[in-house]
């Protein structure tokens, strides 16, 4: 190890000496990335259940996997082994799958990913998700709820956008509204994310109490699911909070998205003088905070 970091140090003095800027790209000497150590867990730690850190830089002590199939839910794409998550997220997920198995045509939910074991990066796809707090819905109508496991590596959800994301398109249902709004109005939950044509229609057919609309966000992609984030569990000391939503119902910002999607502003003018774009560097242990490590290395 000694040498490591005699090698390490050198490299550092080296590439200071030569005016590079470290820290860019990849990380110094193979420091193991988080990614990878959190990566090849699969199970959960088995200590008390607390989310450390925030959405998109963290890990989840204690985390309970939710059951592969349910009453009414069925969890997908097993072989990911993301179908574990803070209690809370599999609380609610139980809750809003009951609900949305009231609907016509629906059976319960079908559920993507929550977080791996123990949270924290992930190897691909994701950036949050990463304190058993963000649980991603499928859009597709639960017809059956006793899909094998190889049918559930294989279907596809269903894309509910036209025009990439500034409208619904036929496949949108009062159902999708009903179960979204359900979501949306939980204490437990902080924020759901959603393509900016669903959230203007949700604000167009609303016509009871608007209130839970402000934590309906709009943003990139999610069309085949939309995105929960829970807040952070009470008393959860080591959690960090995002901010809270603007105030108001949030129409008029998505129907600005919306507007932008029809008529794309023109780029901004590239400033010559600016620096190039930082690439974001994957994480190490050293980023995350500190409980993670304990989190990693429990039983
Ligand atoms: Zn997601």
């Amino acid at each position: 190890m000694r040498l490591r970091h005699f090698l390490t140090g050198l490299a550092i003095a080296l590439s200071l000496s030569m005016g590079l800027n470290m820290g860019v790209g990849a990380p110094a000497m193979a420091e193991p990335l988080a990614k990878q150590l959190f990566g090849s867990k699969s199970e959960a730690s088995r200590q008390k259940p607390a989310p450390f850190g925030s959405y998109a830089k963290g890990c989840v002590a204690g985390a309970v996997q939710l059951p592969e199939t349910g009453p009414t839910w069925q969890a997908m794409r097993l072989s990911r082994n993301r179908n574990w998550g803070h209690p809370d997220a599999i609380d609610f997920i139980k809750d809003l799958s009951s609900f949305a198995a009231t609907q016509p045509g629906w059976k319960g939910l079908y559920i993507g990913d929550i977080s791996q074991p123990r949270g924290g990066p992930m190897l691909t796809g994701h950036r949050s998700h990463q304190i058993g707090l963000d649980v991603d819905i499928w859009m597709l109508p639960t017809s059956r709820i006793n899909l094998s496991r190889q049918t559930r590596e294989n279907i596809s959800s269903v894309s509910l956008r036209r025009n990439k994301g500034a409208f619904v398109n036929d496949n949108w249902s009062r159902a999708h509204h009903n179960i979204i709004r359900e979501a949306a109005r939980d204490k437990r939950v902080a924020r759901i994310f959603v393509f900016p044509g669903a959230k203007v229609q949700m604000c167009k057919d609303e016509k009871g109490n608007r209130r839970y609309l402000r934590k309906i966000r709009p943003w990139y992609g999610h069309h085949y699911h939309f995105h929960v984030r829970l807040n952070c569990p009470r008393g959860a000391r080591g959690c960090t909070e995002q901010a809270a939503p603007p105030k108001g119902d949030g129409c008029a910002e998505a129907q600005k998205w919306v507007n932008d999607i029809l008529n794309p502003p023109p780029p901004k003018p590239r400033d010559p003088n600016a620096p190039p774009p930082k690439k974001r560097r994957e994480y190490v242990m050293a980023d995350l905070p500190n409980q993670c490590a304990s989190v990693l290395r429990s039983q």
